[in-house]
């Protein structure tokens, strides 16, 4: 592995800055560790609102920032406006953070920001003080261009595009594949879309959590795009935690006594939510399928406050054959002997971790770049199953029974034993990522 090479003493300061989001947070962390072991002194900005849990070590620091931004202030938003305010918010103390770091007597002067690519305030900032800044985007480049397509060919609403008509200029994706968010605000959308791509992004570098094994069209299209270069060092795969929420670690000790490759496990991530009825679907479904499950319901994933989450007599069906938890430790779970399936919304992370863990993928994504991510794993790849947008309790059983019993999940198993197989040779010296994470760090070290 790339991350753990050379020690050397701390001569260069980077501060790393994420949006309050678990599924930036992550990648971000990994990041941060990787660059501090490559002997860098890190500095990692958290908000108080959706604060992860995080360690300090000699020569990482954790600095948190405060919003004065309300869990129900955050509920009344859609994500863009939500995206808008934390740029606004963040804006005063973390100019007054990086003021400070730059002014302690005897404290090694910042000489790069590398900050999430939607936290697009922070380049303004980094000219006006004089920083250098790189933007990291932990989204797929897939995704990147089909932000692009929303914004630049009309393809905005694409709710009114379900179809399976493929997209000039982009195959294999059908307008049905393109992002798609949910917003009263699609001008500020298109806006917020700019601050990552095109002519108007100024960072020095753009750093993408992913491989040119994985995404190399995406990334060709995109690095002439940029004005300074391109680095796909993923997938980032530090062994660090930053959850939000405490991971149950009972999900460990129930999986140590289920048969290898027989369960399927289902987590739809961080932001996801859905009516109760859905909840009812997927819960019979999995109770029909027959097989051990192991399911996230975290806090929220239900969009009508303190409604109930389980359907009557459903624990009691189950028994033990299935398990339902808040959080998961989800890589320890995937990388899990017994883990034969992954159900999930295919949000980038999840999606590169199924990836690093060799389990194919039963995709159901719901919103943003999950589209595209999940016609990248189903037709790109061929390490998934795409399943219908309504989810309904007998398509679940099939798609489970699919993915574990059937032969053509164990092909799509062999597939995803292979991807992964080349994911790390991309990771090891000589391959892709290896290489730029080198390039990477020798941009850092100039400074
Ligand atoms: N995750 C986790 N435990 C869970 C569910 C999710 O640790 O029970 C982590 C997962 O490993 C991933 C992140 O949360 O790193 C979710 O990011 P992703 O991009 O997949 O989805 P998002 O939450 O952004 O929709």
């Amino acid at each position: 592995m790339a991350e753990n090479r050379v020690s050397t003493p701390y001569t260069k300061h980077l501060v790393l800055f994420s949006p309050p989001f678990q599924g930036h947070i992550n990648p971000m962390v990994q990041l941060a560790h990787i660059l501090h072991s490559r002997g860098f002194f890190i500095t990692i900005v958290h908000t108080d609102y959706n604060a992860p849990h995080l360690e300090p070590r000699p020569g990482l620091t954790i600095e948190p920032i405060y919003l004065g931004l309300s869990n129900e202030e955050a509920r009344e938003m859609d994500i863009v406006e939500l995206i808008l305010t934390l740029n606004k918010k963040c804006e005063l103390p973390f100019r007054a953070l990086i003021e400070d770091l730059q002014s302690k007597k005897g404290g090694l002067r910042v000489s790069y920001l590398i900050t999430d690519a939607v936290m697009y305030f922070t380049q303004d900032l980094a000219e006006e003080l004089g920083i250098k800044r790189m933007a990291f985007r932990t989204s797929s480049s897939t995704s990147t261009l089909g932000f692009q397509a929303i914004r630049d060919k009309g393809y905005l609403d694409n709710r009114g595009h379900p179809s399976d008509e493929p997209i000039p200029d982009f195959s294999p994706f059908r307008f049905k594949d393109l992002p798609f968010v949910n917003t009263k605000d699609p001008d500020s959308l298109c806006l917020f879309i700019s601050s990552f791509t095109g002519k108007s992004f100024r960072a020095s570098a753009l750093i993408f959590n992913t491989s040119d094994c994985l995404e190399s069209p995406a990334l060709e299209k995109i690095r002439p795009q940029c004005r300074g270069p391109v680095f796909a060092v993923g997938p980032l795969n530090f062994p660090s935690s930053s959850s939000i929420l405490p991971e149950d670690d009972k999900c460990i000790s129930w999986l140590n006594t289920q048969p290898p490759r027989s369960v399927v496990y289902t987590s739809f991530g961080s932001l996801a939510s859905m009516e109760s009825s859905q909840v009812m679907e997927i819960a019979w479904g999995l109770a029909n399928s027959g097989r051990p499950f192991l399911w996230v319901v975290r806090p929220g994933l239900i969009n009508v406050l303190n409604a109930a989450c389980l359907p009557s007599g459903f624990t009691e069906q189950v028994g033990l054959r299935g398990l339902v938890v808040e959080w998961a430790p989800q890589k320890k779970v995937l990388a899990h002997g017994a883990v034969g399936a992954f159900w999930s919304h295919c949000g980038w992370n999840s999606t590169l971790e199924s990836i690093c863990a060799g389990v194919p993928v039963a995709c159901w994504p719901q919103f943003s770049d999950q589209r595209v991510n999940a016609r990248l794993i189903c037709h790109v790849w061929r390490v998934g199953a795409e399943m219908g947008r309504e989810v309904e309790r007998g398509e679940v059983e099939m798609v489970v029974r699919r993915l574990l019993v059937e032969r053509e999940g164990e092909e799509m198993r062999e597939k995803a034993s292979e991807l992964k197989k080349v994911v790390q040779r991309s990771l090891g010296k000589g391959g892709s990522s290896y290489e730029a994470l080198d390039s990477l760090i020798l941009q850092l070290m100039s400074c």
